[in-house]
């Protein structure tokens, strides 16, 4: 690339110079795009008939034997599109990243066996931030019992990037999918929602003050993790989300078969479209149900912002969202961790929010985070 033409104006350049048709990503969107990589990657599957699933789901599933499943999934974080160096400490960055994909692999109800991490890093990156993150790293995975094993690294032109891939293993009478809610099962989430992005606002808030300290040439000597301690809760679930493998140990301790499941990382709206699309329903919430913790209110106020977009469309909560059949109820009852959040519908009725009044609102309208809008 010359120097002085922006990555963007290259591609244009580029683009004109091949004489190929111009259209933008953010045209199609994040799934759109997923759609068009399906759809060249489906010619390759007839050739391993032991890959039970491709493309559209949390993991790819591949049977190696008749009584183990084996889950994979990957994930990229990219600088300034999916994390701040300004804002995010290395080692809290290192265990994000492990995590998100520990939670891709508990969505397929499966538990992790190793991680191959590959890195792009920028040449002037100090030795000692790579020491950093793999600490955090190092730390995350040894909580979820989970072997490092390899990986890859590059130079960077562009910031950090960060790819997790995550092997896990499930039996095949445990494996769960985004397919099999059906018209009448409860629709559970774990945890609390809107955390995340209550997090994120508040260290955008910080974000701006520090850089507004550095236009004006004056010092910025505050500790930020210190000054935003009363706010640790939410900072906490923006920083360091932790993948429910715990729950998923539960489910496997008291034999708890959920009928679909996913791990909402675009937000419950996004993510319940999902499990509704892959079964064919639809399905109702209840405003009154969700789990919105006091100080995700108190931070909305706070901000005049609103914690149930939060919740339905913030993501980065990285909780499971999962549907069991209406007997199994009492078995989940008890844990205060698992909240009944509404019911699985025929398709005709849509996705629905009941809101605190009892009107009902179209979710179709509301949709979660997408990587390539802004
Ligand atoms: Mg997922």
């Amino acid at each position: 690339m010359r120097q002085g033409l922006g990555i963007n104006n290259y591609y244009t350049k580029l683009n004109l110079l091949k004489n190929m048709p111009f259209k933008a990503i953010p045209e199609i969107g994040e799934f759109g795009l997923i759609n068009k990589i399906a759809a060249l990657a489906a010619p390759t599957l007839a050739a391993v008939p032991e890959l039970l699933t491709g493309i559209g789901d949390d993991c790819a599933v591949f049977q190696p034997s008749a009584e183990l499943l084996q889950v994979s999934t990957t994930d990229i974080l990219a600088e300034l599109v999916h994390f701040d160096l300004m804002t995010t400490p290395l080692k809290h960055l290192g265990s994000k990243a492990i995590s998100v994909n520990v939670s891709d692999i508990c969505a397929m109800n499966a538990l992790p066996r190793y991680a191959l991490i590959s890195l792009a890093v920028p040449q002037s990156f100090p030795i000692a931030m790579i020491e950093e993150l793999y600490i955090g790293m190092s730390h995350a995975a040894k909580e979820y019992g989970l072997a490092i094993a390899g990986g890859d690294t590059s130079a960077s032109r562009s910031g950090l990037v960060i790819s997790i891939t995550i092997v896990g293993e499930v039996s095949p009478e445990q494996l769960t999918h985004r397919s099999g809610a059906k018209p009448g099962e409860l629709l559970c989430v774990t945890g609390s929602l809107g955390g995340a992005a209550a997090g994120l606002k508040l260290l955008m808030r910080e974000k701006e003050i520090m850089l507004n300290h550095i236009e004006n040439n004056e010092p910025y000597t505050k500790n930020v993790m210190a000054d935003l301690k009363e706010y640790s809760e939410a900072i906490q679930q923006q920083l360091l989300p932790l993948a429910r493998i715990d729950i998923i140990r539960y489910f496997h301790s008291k034999n708890i078969h959920p009928s679909s499941m996913i791990d909402i990382s675009d937000g419950l709206s996004s993510d319940l479209k999902h499990i509704c699309h892959k079964s064919n329903t639809g399905a109702l919430i209840h405003e009154n149900h969700l789990p919105i913790h006091s100080s995700t209110r108190r931070i909305a106020d706070e901000l005049q912002d609103d914690a149930l977009t939060w919740a339905l469309t913030g993501g980065e909560d990285y909780q499971l969202l999962f549907t069991i059949p209406r007997e199994k109820y009492q078995i989940i009852a008890d844990t205060r961790e698992i909240s009944i959040i509404g019911e699985i519908t025929d398709p005709d009725s849509g996705v629905n929010l009941c809101d605190r009044y009892g009107m009902n609102i179209d979710l179709a309208s509301i949709s979660g985070f997408d990587h390539f809008s802004s």
